[in-house]
C-alpha cells in the first residue's frame, strides 16, 4: 500500500509533501517525457505509508491507493509506471522553491478541473 500523487498536482507542484516525507520517496522527474504530467510522484515501493504527506498538500492532490477517488484511479498506475520507465538518475528529491499557497477557491477549481467533486 502506498500514497499516490494525483494529476491534481499538475503544474501546481507544491513541495510541502517533499519537505515532510521521512524517507525521501517523493520525486520530480527532471528529464523531458511527454508521457508524464508536470507533477511530483511517490515511489510506491519506497513509501512507508506514514500518511504525513497528504495533509500537507495545499492542493489536496495526495490520496491513499486503497481509497482513491474514481477520477484519479489511473494515477495509481502512473505513479508506479514512471519509476519503471525512468532510472533513478532521471529524478530528484530536492525540493523546488516553495510556491504560494492556493486559496480555497483555487483548490476547489483545480480539483473540479480534473473531474473531482466532493460528495
Ligand atoms: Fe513519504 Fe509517508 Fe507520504 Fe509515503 S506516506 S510518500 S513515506 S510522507
Amino acid at each position: 500500500m502506498a500514497w499516490v500523487i494525483t494529476r491534481a498536482c499538475s503544474d501546481c507542484v507544491d513541495v510541502s509533501c517533499v519537505l515532510v516525507c521521512p524517507v525521501d520517496c517523493i520525486y520530480e522527474l527532471v528529464v523531458p517525457d511527454p508521457k508524464y504530467r508536470n507533477q511530483l510522484f511517490i515511489a510506491p515501493d519506497e513509501c512507508i505509508d506514514c500518511a504525513l504527506c497528504a495533509p500537507e498538500c495545499p492542493w489536496e492532490a495526495i490520496y491513499h491507493d486503497q481509497s482513491m477517488p474514481d477520477v484519479f484511479l489511473e494515477d495509481v498506475a502512473i505513479n508506479r509506471q514512471v519509476f519503471h520507465d525512468h532510472p533513478k538518475r532521471d529524478f530528484t528529491t530536492v525540493p523546488l522553491p516553495q510556491t504560494a499557497l492556493p486559496t480555497r477557491e483555487e483548490v476547489e477549481a483545480n480539483l473540479r478541473k480534473w473531474g473531482f467533486e466532493r460528495s
